[in-house]
């Protein structure tokens, strides 16, 4: 029979199709693997090219004789300019601001064919580290409302070029899909005096069956309701509203969750395009007790449809617990990089 689910966070219906449900190998992309080289002379991104790019916002140094370990720079086809003020005009029920904001690329190393699932995890930790400083860099600017980090990997994701980085995108208005989830955040919290995330953790810890992966500091498991095959959540264990606040022990232990996670996503599914948010409090939340930030990884397995696109509710072909149980056991201790120090 099939199942209607709703979002214990925003409310939202989705569909479980269990009648039409895959088996979870049989989403994975069957593509055959590309060779891509480590390094690509045209490559804007790649060492010895970085005058191609526009002036560095910063860089880590490395640690191997590389020349950085990673880099930031910004994006010379931003979506918003910090060369405006964020001016609001409102003209009868037209409300606009000036394209006000900060859009900067991370690129996550030197290495142009290395995606994060291949890299070790103190380089990943290394990419933590400067999402959190630009993060509360950027939330220093008091015309900055929200700051979104997040990771297009593949062309279906919306990457455009092929060197694996990350984005970050400061805007002057909070997105709505987040005041969304601060509003309910804060319903629960005034109904029940809790955290609902630390609940919902807590009771999926207990019981077991979405758990893909565990650590002292962060558990990843799958979304209950998920609107689509294999979406993620990495929540850290201890109640954090914001990004801003992770930890040197938090930033290290995360980067072993997450590296993992992609790792069995890039090894069980066979390298599927992907996205991955930060989703976190504005920076000012630091402290609240309603609102609990977490890492959402979508993997991009099927495409939106016209009754996703006219209602809003989506069709999941996958359960999430026979996704648990498939990315619990794809074993991940071959992957190149998994161990290995930098
Ligand atoms: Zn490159
Ligand atoms: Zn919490």
């Amino acid at each position: 029979m099939p199942e209607l689910r709703q979002n214990f966070f925003t409310k939202e219906w989705v569909i479980i199709a269990t009648e039409r449900a895959k088996r979870p190998e049989e989403l994975a992309t069957h593509r055959a693997a590309q060779p891509v080289p480590a390094f690509l002379e045209s490559c804007p991104f790649c060492p010895g090219n970085e005058n191609k790019t526009p002036p560095e916002v910063m860089r880590s140094p490395s640690t191997v004789g590389e020349p950085w370990a990673v880099r930031v720079i910004p994006n010379k086809f931003a979506a918003l300019s910090s060369e405006v003020q964020p001016t609001r005009n409102l003209q009868h029920l037209r409300r606009r601001i000036d394209g006000f904001g900060f859009h900067e690329v991370i690129i996550d190393s030197p290495d142009h064919s290395r995606c994060m699932a291949m890299l070790p995890d103190t380089h990943v930790a290394s990419i933590l580290r400067v999402y959190k400083e630009r993060y509360n860099a950027l939330s220093m600017d008091h015309r900055v409302n929200h700051v979104t980090i997040f990771k297009n990997h593949g062309a279906d994701a919306g990457a455009s070029l092929q060197h694996p980085h990350s984005q970050i995108i400061a805007t002057p208005v909070i997105p709505s899909q987040v005041r969304h989830r601060l509003h309910e955040a804060l319903r629960h919290y005034d109904d029940a005096g809790e955290c609902m995330f630390c609940h919902m953790v807590e009771r999926e810890v207990e019981d077991q069956t979405r758990i893909v992966l565990k650590s002292d500091r962060f558990v990843a498991m799958e979304v209950f309701a998920s609107p689509t095959p294999f979406a993620t959540h990495i929540f850290p264990l201890r109640h954090m509203a914001s990004f801003g606040d992770i930890s040197e022990m938090e930033l290290a232990d995360l980067a072993r969750v997450l590296r993992t996670l992609l790792a069995k996503i890039y090894v069980g599914l066979e390298n599927p395009d992907l996205n991955f948010t930060v989703r976190s409090g504005p920076a000012e939340y630091a402290g609240a007790r309603h609102f609990h930030w977490y890492v959402s990884v979508i993997p991009r397995l099927t495409r939106v449809a016209g009754f996703e696109l006219g209602s809003g509710m989506f069709i999941n072909t996958v359960l999430p617990e026979a996704a648990a149980e498939f990315l619990r056991k794809v074993a991940v201790d071959k992957v190149a990089g998994a161990g290995a120090g930098q």
